[in-house]
């Protein structure tokens, strides 16, 4: 049984009828910026709600999954949580391309994973951190500087040296 599609004709909604569907998607890791984001559970439960309108069949998506890999600014243990909704319509009617001719749908069959996958990877924040405030790793030595914030204090070269600087420089 492929617990990733619904299979709309086995449904068989009617014009006017709302159905519920809980669908168990297993998600595949994502990959953000050669990072990898792993959904803990590996499965989320999927809430599609469909309507049968006359023609048109209106789906609506709503999920909750947590996510978690590596924070982007220290590399620490980071988790995001992520809610999302989503709104495709199908009428077999319409030209494919068209916005009421939703690509979930293939064969009859309403592909819940992807989508759930692409209402995921549209929900989740631009930054994954340990925390909001993450001081992340120094740009200079590559300390962790949550665990040992520091500065280093810029060298000050007086400019009557400069000349002699560069001299050091050059040879
Ligand atoms: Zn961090
Ligand atoms: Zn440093």
């Amino acid at each position: 049984m492929n617990m990733n599609t619904i299979d709309l004709r086995r449904l068989h909604v009617r014009p006017g009828e709302v159905r519920q569907e809980a669908v168990e998607v297993a998600l595949e890791p994502f990959l953000l910026g050669g990072q990898r984001y792993e959904s803990h559970p590996e499965t989320v439960p999927v809430n599609v709600q469909i309507t049968q309108a006359t023609g048109t069949t209106v789906f609506d998506l709503r999920l909750h999954a947590r996510l978690g890999g590596p924070c982007m600014r220290c590399l620490g243990f980071a988790e995001v949580e992520v809610d999302a909704s989503a709104r495709e319509l199908y009428d077999p009617a319409a030209p494919s391309g068209d916005s009421l001719r939703s690509d979930y749908v293939v064969d009859d069959e309403l592909q819940v994973g992807a989508w759930a996958r692409d209402a995921i990877a549209l929900a989740l924040p631009e930054q994954i951190l340990c925390r909001p405030d993450c001081a992340g790793l120094c740009p200079t030595c590559g300390k962790d500087l949550n665990v040992e914030p520091h500065e280093h204090v810029e060298r000050d070269v007086d400019p009557r040296w400069a000349p002699l600087e560069e001299l050091r420089e050059r040879l």
